[in-house]
């Protein structure tokens, strides 16, 4: 990192975990179609020097640990790392696997592209006008924790606060409440929509989306939305344009359009109008859900990768789950892994090996070759092994 930006060597060095359950499958079906893509691409000027690190029930069964330090350091160390999807301890200390990585490694921004691949089953009529990228704010909000059950004395000593102290109308506060804190901070704000920003220049997209509840929440949501639009005009004034400034005149061209929408109404509109939208920013709990709601309009967990990234270090995976069901029998759909792997090398400034493998993935899509959770939504589609798309992938670049 030099100044702030990464410096990728020709032969970078990138750990790697398999994961659990269906995880090794899609690793082994996966690094060949990365390495393909990039030897394509660079004649062997580039190579991808895959180093591998242990995390989840593989870990914890060989090393009697789910976390590793040497693997958090490796990811530390080396700046860039893929993972395969990991079982979730039960009974222990540990509430995820991947919130651990996302707290110790600081990855603020969960950055989840929506596109259709042409063929692919939808529930929708048009799929192909979904083309997002979801910027979800990973480290805040009522995703924090901090919650105590109705019964607790905490919860007890927190209504007492509230009522006695900040004179909350008592109604409010009924003495069987749970109590939940939603903290929504204007630096964690800003550095996500400073972010999401930067990647819609970077990549030529249009807008930039505030999804929010701030006519409701509006200390919390509401301010997210105003430290968003702050952020937006101090930092990247010649660059963008709001939509309010657009009423008044101002024309679009060349600029990100910095809009807002409120949450509830966001979610009509990737239904109704989803060609309008581009770049989603928004915190945590909102991202979540808008995330699985795209996912399922262009073909669900399959296809859809994701990716945590935050000022020093990015971390890639699938959206999906281990399917424990299929661990083993070379079936799982390998295509969200190695669409996470695409995300990585455009993070590596590696365009031409990451297009190759989209194109990849188009035209073994389109010739309907496809694996089982595919091919049983398809009419005349062919169904084939977890490796063997991962084969059709390369034969296809
Ligand atoms: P899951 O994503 O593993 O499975 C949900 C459904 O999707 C199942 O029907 C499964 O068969 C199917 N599915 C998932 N991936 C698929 C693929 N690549 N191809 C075809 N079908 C696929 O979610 P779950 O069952 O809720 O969780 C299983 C385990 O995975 C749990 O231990 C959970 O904690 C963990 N998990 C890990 C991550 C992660 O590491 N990022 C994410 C979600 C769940």
């Amino acid at each position: 990192v030099v100044n702030g930006k990464l410096v990728i060597p020709d032969q970078p060095i990138i750990p790697f975990v398999r994961g659990d359950g269906t995880g090794p499958d899609i690793w082994a079906a996966s690094q060949p179609v990365f390495d393909a893509a990039v030897a394509k691409a660079y004649g062997g000027k580039r190579r991808i020097v895959w180093l591998e690190v242990f995390a989840g029930e593989t870990s914890f069964k060989q090393f009697n640990n789910w976390l590793p330090e040497d693997t958090v350091r490796a990811f530390q160390y080396y700046h860039i790392g893929i993972k395969g999807p990991l079982t979730t301890p039960v009974g222990t200390g540990i509430r995820s696997l991947n919130v651990a990585l996302r707290m110790l490694l600081d990855l603020y921004a969960c950055v989840r592209p929506v596109r259709w691949y042409a063929g692919v089953p939808s529930p929708v009529k048009h799929p192909e006008k979904v083309n997002m990228v979801i910027f979800r704010e990973a480290t805040e909000d009522v995703y924090a924790g901090v919650e105590w059950q109705a019964d607790s004395p905490e919860a007890r000593k927190l209504r007492e606060f509230l009522k006695t102290e900040l004179k909350v109308d008592p109604a409010k506060l009924p003495d069987d409440a749970g109590m939940g804190i939603k903290p929504v901070s204007t630096f964690k704000t800003k550095r996500l929509m400073r972010k999401a920003i930067q990647y819609a220049l970077e990549r030529g997209r249009r807008s930039v989306t505030i999804m929010h509840k701030g006519n409701i929440m509006k200390y919390t949501e509401g301010a997210f939305r105003n430290w968003c639009y702050e952020l937006a005009l101090a930092e990247f004034r010649d660059k963008v344009v709001t939509e309010e400034e657009t009423w008044k005149g101002a024309s679009t061209a060349g600029k990100v359009l910095i809009q807002d929408r409120i949450a509830d109404s966001m979610f009509q509109q990737i239904q109704t109008r989803a060609d309008e939208y581009d770049i989603i920013a928004t915190m945590n709990l909102n991202g979540d859900y808008i995330s699985d709601a795209l996912a399922a309009m262009v073909g669900g967990l399959g296809i859809t990768p994701s990716s945590n990234i935050g000022d020093e270090y990015a971390l890639f995976e699938a959206t999906h789950g281990t399917a424990p069901t299929y661990a083993g029998q070379d079936k799982g759909n390998p295509g969200a892994g190695i669409l996470s792997g695409v995300m990585m090398l455009e993070h590596l400034g590696w365009k031409e090996a990451a297009k190759l493998i989209t194109d990849g993935i188009e035209r073994t899509i389109a010739k309907k070759l496809v694996t089982y959770d595919f091919a049983r939504q398809m009419e005349g589609a062919k169904e084939i092994k977890c490796s063997e798309f991962g084969r059709a992938i390369i034969d296809n670049m």
